[in-house]
């Protein structure tokens, strides 16, 4: 009998560049990361990230609450394509797309390893309950955060 499942995963296979919009979609893990504020460190060139999430994010969920027109609602929310990643350290240690820009694998929690999308949060990988909107703070600039995982 002809076995027809590939023997590899689409993510190993197929460049960032020319995956289908469903498999990029697909490639993010729901961290939620890089919906917080972030801040460029002049010496360092890196990216300091904080605990102060964009008003649109679903700070349980972790999704965005308007995501097909987010673009619209939030002017410096950046629509994320392969150009984006020529250079992805600015992007969080964990996330997705970074991680295959690096050419390093996919944690064994990301929903398209273990197929439970509810992983990333057990995990501690993403910002569930770890949080605070925008709208609360005055600076997001006293909230910086090392997001180790
Ligand atoms: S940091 Fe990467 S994997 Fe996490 S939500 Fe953003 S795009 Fe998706
Ligand atoms: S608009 Fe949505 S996708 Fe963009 S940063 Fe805010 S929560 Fe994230």
């Amino acid at each position: 009998m002809h076995d027809s499942t590939p023997a590899q995963p689409f993510w190993r296979t197929t460049a960032l560049a020319d995956m289908t919009n469903e498999q990029w979609e697909a490639l993010c893990d729901g961290c939620g990361k890089c919906c917080l504020n972030k801040y460029e460190d002049e010496d360092t060139g890196g990216m300091q990230y904080t605990n102060v999430a964009c008003r649109l994010l679903d700070h349980q969920s972790c999704q965005c609450a308007d995501y097909p027109d987010r673009a619209a609602q939030v002017a410096d929310c950046i629509t994320l394509t392969p150009e984006h990643l020529r250079k992805p350290a600015w992007l969080p240690e964990t996330c997705a797309y970074r991680l295959l820009a690096e050419g390093r694998p996919l944690p064994r929690w990301h929903h398209l390893r273990c197929g439970d999308p509810e992983a990333v949060h057990r995990e501690g990988a993403s910002v569930r309950g770890r949080v605070v909107c925008e709208s609360q703070v005055e600076e997001p600039l006293w909230y910086l955060v090392d997001w180790v995982r």
